[in-house]
Parts: C-alpha cells; structure tokens; sequence
C-alpha cells in the first residue's frame, strides 16, 4: 500500500507547524546557535523517534524477527547474519510491529525499495 500523501491544504498545514517550531526554536535558543542547533536536534531525533520508534527497539524486533526467519532472508530465503539484516514494513505508516515487518539483506532491502521506487 502506498504511504499517504498530502493534500495541498495539508501541506499548508504542515509548513505552519513547521514555521511555528522554527520560531520556538528561534526565541528558546534567544541567538544561540549552538542551543539552537541542540534543540533543533533534540525535536527532529524525537519527531524521528514517534515515526521508527527508538534504535534499541528496533534491534530487539529485528533480534525478534531473524529468530523467527531462522536467519533467512524474507526476500531471497538464504542464509542473512543479523548484521547485515534491516527491518522491511510491509506499511510504513503502520510501524515497526512484528504484523508489519519482515526482515532482509540489506541489498533486498534496497532491491526491494528501488522496485517500489523508493530509491
Ligand atoms: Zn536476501
């Protein structure tokens, strides 16, 4: 399923928000650029956080998922050390739940994205 998009109105909306948290981010940080770009960081880790959820939850899933694959790839069913492995949503919007993922070669991964037009 493709991810939604916005609509033009939405997208209005959306650079309001982004305005709003950039002037916030501009009055708290009061001409620091170094808190400024601290902040900046901070919010943008966390906004990232609320989409992938965090990095040691997403190793435990994948950790998760390659017990469960036997160590095969989801893609081309060989053999896939947990190194190597990434975690695939079937949704993106939908998360990195065990329903929702599949894990793969980092190269199927990529194959995979590009075939989807992702890359
Ligand atoms: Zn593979």
């Amino acid at each position: 399923m493709p991810n939604r998009k916005l609509t033009e109105e939405e997208l209005l909306r959306a650079r309001e928000v982004l305005d709003d948290v950039r002037e916030r981010l501009k009055k708290l940080s009061a001409d620091d650029p170094d808190l400024l770009f601290a902040y900046r960081r901070k919010v943008s880790k966390e906004l990232v956080y609320d989409e992938r959820k965090k990095p040691q939850d997403r190793r435990k899933l994948k950790k998760f998922m390659w017990t469960l694959q036997n160590g095969m790839c989801a893609h081309c069913h060989k053999d896939m050390p947990l190194k190597r492995s990434e975690l695939d949503r079937r949704e993106a919007a939908k998360g990195y739940v065990k329903e929702n993922v599949e894990l793969v070669h980092a190269h199927c991964h990529h194959e995979r994205q590009e075939a989807n037009g992702y890359a």
